[in-house]
């Protein structure tokens, strides 16, 4: 079975592909690409719709193969962090984020990352490999499909998805675009673009391919006003600095579902919340300024973990840091942390299976279900 070709990994226009290989009509794709995402079916008997001919081919040549759950955690608020394992002592996590109006999906793109951010527990695990197409699709797949059993949902539960788990989306590209493709499809997930959300760091050249191939909605993680101090929080900086990122920022709008950039900007105590930090990001987005509202910032409280040497900006100090952007006509907002108790917060994502003790502590202090490591089948 091993030369079988996982479903998950095509978009549509593969799985067209994959079906004409076979010697099969295309358009009979679009019936098994529904039956995959929007049904979540496992099976291919179960498509009882689909031309017989395909149906008796499709044991030998395929599979629909998700990832091993190795455990769900469940906070208080509602949401929920699930740990995939993707082998070899890797896993990744994706985190589903409930509220009053939709339902968000926090996806991962690599095991680790290169990148190498001073804040973030991703960059200090240092980077193991890139995930398939499948491998993304498989957290929402399978997230999709649990959530819409558990809570006893015959429709939509993941209106928006953000690319903002463990990894650098961009360092992934490949893989990255057909899984958006996927995200996007009427006949897949039927996301809007403007609810698909892909979270940089800054690979600039990247970032105009993206508004090419598949402009969705674009957050850039900036955390500094000046090269000296983004240089050291993120390492990224020093080949693409801050003017550069800012008019790549410029040209994605020009492609953009969405007619402003998120700039997300994590509070570092003493590190970079100062007044003259605030006063240099207002000049910053002045100077690159074409027009109306063109960027976001969101403010992130920062969420420590010991390796990091960091610690969070007090509460007031976050406040006081997003009036003075306020006050001088910047749109800011505070992230709100969700999902604290389960360690399911921006940057804690650390899914090394290599240390299973901790994950096993972890288990034991939560309101938990641990799921028994199986194919990750939703069903
Ligand atoms: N690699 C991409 C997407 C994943 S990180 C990126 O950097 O944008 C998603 C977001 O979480 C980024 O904005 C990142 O800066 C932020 N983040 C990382 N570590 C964090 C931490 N410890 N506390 C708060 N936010 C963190
Ligand atoms: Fe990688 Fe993003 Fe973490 Fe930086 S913040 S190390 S780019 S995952």
């Amino acid at each position: 079975m091993s030369s079988a070709a996982n479903l998950l990994d095509f978009d549509l226009e593969g799985l067209a592909r994959f079906c004409e290989g076979l010697g099969e009509k295309r358009f009979r794709a679009t019936q098994l690409f529904r039956w995959i995402h929007q049904k979540g079916a496992t099976s291919f008997g179960d498509m009882t719709d689909l031309a017989k001919s395909l149906r008796d081919k499709l044991p030998t040549a395929a599979t629909i193969t998700g990832l091993p759950v190795i455990s769900q955690h469940i906070s208080a608020d509602g949401t929920i962090k699930w740990l995939f394992d993707v082998g070899q002592g890797d896993a990744v996590e994706a985190v589903f984020i409930p509220e009053d109006d939709r339902g968000t999906l926090c996806v991962s793109s690599q095991a680790g990352c290169a990148v190498g951010c001073r804040f973030c527990s991703t960059g200090h695990q240092g980077f193991s490999r890139n995930l398939t197409t499948g491998e993304i699709l498989a957290q929402l797949w399978f997230a999709e499909h649990f959530l819409r059993k558990h809570l006893n949902r015959s429709e939509r539960v993941i209106t928006n998805v953000v690319m903002m788990g463990m990894g650098e989306p961009l360092q992934n590209y490949n893989a990255l675009v057909p899984a958006l493709k996927v995200m996007l499809d009427d006949h897949g997930y039927g996301l809007s673009r403007r609810r698909v959300t892909v979270s940089t760091s800054g690979v600039v050249p990247t970032m105009d391919r993206l508004s090419q191939d598949c402009p969705v909605a674009l957050a850039v993680s900036l955390h500094a006003p000046l090269d000296a101090l983004r240089d050291n929080l993120v390492p990224l900086n020093r080949k693409y600095p801050i003017d550069e990122l800012m008019d790549a920022c410029n040209r994605y709008l020009q492609h953009a579902p969405r007619d402003f950039i998120t700039f997300e900007y994590c509070m570092l105590d003493g590190v970079n919340d100062q007044p003259e930090h605030a006063q240099a990001l207002i000049d910053l987005v002045k100077r690159h300024q074409t027009g109306g509202v063109w960027c976001k910032f969101n403010l992130i409280p920062f969420n420590p973990f010991p390796a990091s040497g960091l610690l969070r900006s007090p509460q007031a100090r976050v406040q006081a840091f997003a009036k003075q952007l306020l006050d001088a006509g910047i749109v800011t907002t505070v992230r709100k942390t969700r999902g604290d108790d389960i360690d399911a917060a921006c940057g804690q994502l650390a899914g090394d299976v290599k240390d299973r003790t901790r994950v096993g502590e972890r288990i034991a202090q939560q309101r938990t279900i641990t799921l028994h490591p199986t194919k990750g089948s939703p069903a």
